[in-house]
């Protein structure tokens, strides 16, 4: 299943880390929620496959451990997604589709 593209209405914020957004439900090592707000990235879904973090122009993923996590034990975190150009590389690439960009969402929280 895809990321909900309208998380920011399903869902509540119920952290932040490494000044990135957190979207729960957040039960871990188990639940991880959805990093991120203009790029999010549903670490529920996120295999580590790494092609957005490659692809990427400007960086704006960094890798974080989920230990336990039963999809994959490293996730892409949208670490500097501020920089974000909106190219939609990473959309396209995601084999899971576990992210959304929406540059709509910049700046709501
Ligand atoms: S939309 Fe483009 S610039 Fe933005 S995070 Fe994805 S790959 Fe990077």
């Amino acid at each position: 299943m895809p990321i909900d593209p309208n998380f920011e209405q399903n869902r509540e914020k119920v952290d932040e880390e490494n000044g990135v957004a957190v979207w729960g439900p957040v039960d871990p090592p188990e639940e991880q929620g959805i990093h991120g707000t203009h790029v999010a990235v549903d670490y529920d879904i996120c295999i580590a496959d790494g092609a957005c973090l490659e692809d990427c122009p400007v960086d704006v993923f960094t890798w974080v451990d989920t230990p336990d996590h039963p999809t994959s034990e490293l996730k892409v975190e949208p670490t500097h997604e501020d920089q974000c150009i909106d190219c939609m590389l990473c959309v396209d690439v995601c084999p899971v589709d576990a992210i959304d960009v929406d540059p709509g969402r910049a700046g709501r929280i």
